[in-house]
């Protein structure tokens, strides 16, 4: 469904010294239905993938590719669909939410954005709808983010995410954020919609123990570079590469 192709990007370094090779020909693809995990250090290129990945950075070299189009040269409409059925949850979801708009409005925006045609009423019934899926009610449409944890805060962000549909959710590390027992109720929600909207799913997190509750499939990522790909099984049970070894023995 997704694919990257030799995806590279170096950075100027920040205090002029080499440049840094943040991601290093990475290739990996995302099947319809699957969950892909990516596990690396802080550092590791992560989040550089996924802004290449949704168009936040323009890669230097190497192609997307969305359900066969070319995702960094599609014409508009194509664009406007990947927007639309590609979607991200971030980590930080104190950063990720505007403080001044209401959950209403947050959720909204994101149905004006990608199904314009909608009535106000149409709209806070479709959010209200999302709103229960993840846990939240109507009665909490006035608020402001601030008056939510931050366990309740990642649920508004994946309810903005799914609020149109889409076909694959890109998670940032979603819950690193968050307290420990907070982590397990977020997890088990993103597994009960994948399972219920049937998503694929992409899912970067730094921690080996929180990826292996999720993903089908693994790629481990040192210095911008994939030193590993498998199954779940293989990778835990048995990696091919020292450095997912010491990944590994350092989950307690
Ligand atoms: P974390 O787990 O801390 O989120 P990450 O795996 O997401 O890390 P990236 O944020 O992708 O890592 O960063 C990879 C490398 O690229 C790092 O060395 C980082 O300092 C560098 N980098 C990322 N963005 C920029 C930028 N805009 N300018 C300069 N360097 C950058
Ligand atoms: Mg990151």
């Amino acid at each position: 469904l997704l694919a990257v192709d030799g995806l590279g990007k170096t950075f100027a370094s920040r205090d002029r010294g080499e440049p840094v090779k943040a991601v290093d020909d990475v290739s990996f693809t995302l099947d319809q239905g699957e969950t892909l995990g990516l596990v690396g250090e802080s550092g590791s290129g992560k989040s550089t993938i996924t802004r290449c990945l949704v168009g936040l950075e323009r890669p230097d070299t190497g192609t997307v590719t969305y359900d066969g189009f070319d995702v960094l040269r599609a014409g508009r409409d194509e664009r406007r669909r990947f927007r639309r059925e590609v979607q991200l949850v971030f980590q930080n979801p104190y950063a990720s939410l505007n403080p001044r708009m209401t959950v209403e409005d947050l959720v909204g925006e994101q149905l004006l954005v990608h199904q314009g045609r909608r009535s106000r009423e149409g709209r806070r019934e479709r959010v209200v709808e999302v709103l229960e899926m993840v846990g939240l009610t109507g009665a909490h449409l006035p608020r402001y983010p601030a008056q939510f944890s931050g366990g309740q805060r990642q649920r508004i962000a994946i309810a903005r995410a799914l609020v149109s549909e889409p076909k694959v959710l890109i998670c940032d590390e979603p819950v690193s954020a968050l307290d420990v027992s907070v982590q397990a109720q977020v997890i088990n929600l993103l597994r009960a919609m994948r399972r219920e909207l049937g998503l694929t799913v992409l899912f970067i997190a730094h921690d080996l123990a929180v990826v292996r509750q999720l993903c089908d499939r693994l790629l481990v990522l040192k210095d911008g570079r994939v030193v590993e790909e498998g199954s779940r099984e293989q990778v835990y049970g048995a990696p091919a590469h020292e450095y997912t070894r010491a990944l590994l023995a350092a989950v307690p």
